[in-house]
């Protein structure tokens, strides 16, 4: 059973703003490669077109390390990667959430799944 439903979310400073669509009742991953295990990120994935950018366009910056697939755009102004984006497995292009970076979700209530990114 699928649960997709939209949620907004954005930066600490509130400039970077979007609306997305995702299904939370998937387990959320908790990647251990070198970014996420800093970050702490917890992460869900959709298509990017389910991904509507509100505000802040003018202060993402991207980051990129490593095979420089996934863009890490994150604020310029308070540092907080609400999203990313990259072409997943299958060729399609994806976003990854960081729901953390949601408004309103109970993250304690997730399922989490952990990805051993570091190895990939
Ligand atoms: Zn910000």
């Amino acid at each position: 059973m699928t649960e997709l439903k939209t949620y907004t979310g954005g930066c600490h400073c509130g400039k970077v703003r979007y609306e997305v669509k995702v299904d939370l009742s998937n387990p959320v991953v908790m990647c251990n490669c070198s970014r996420c295990s800093k970050l702490g990120a917890m992460l869900a994935f959709a298509p990017v077109d389910q991904l509507t950018l509100k505000e802040g366009g003018d202060v993402l910056t991207d980051y990129q390390f490593n095979k420089k697939v996934i863009h890490h755009v994150f604020c310029s102004v308070c540092g907080i990667e609400s999203f990313a984006r990259g072409v997943g497995p299958n060729g399609q292009e994806m976003c990854a959430i960081n729901v953390r970076c949601l408004d309103d979700v109970d993250i304690d209530a997730l399922k989490t799944m952990k990805v051993d990114g570091k190895s990939l």
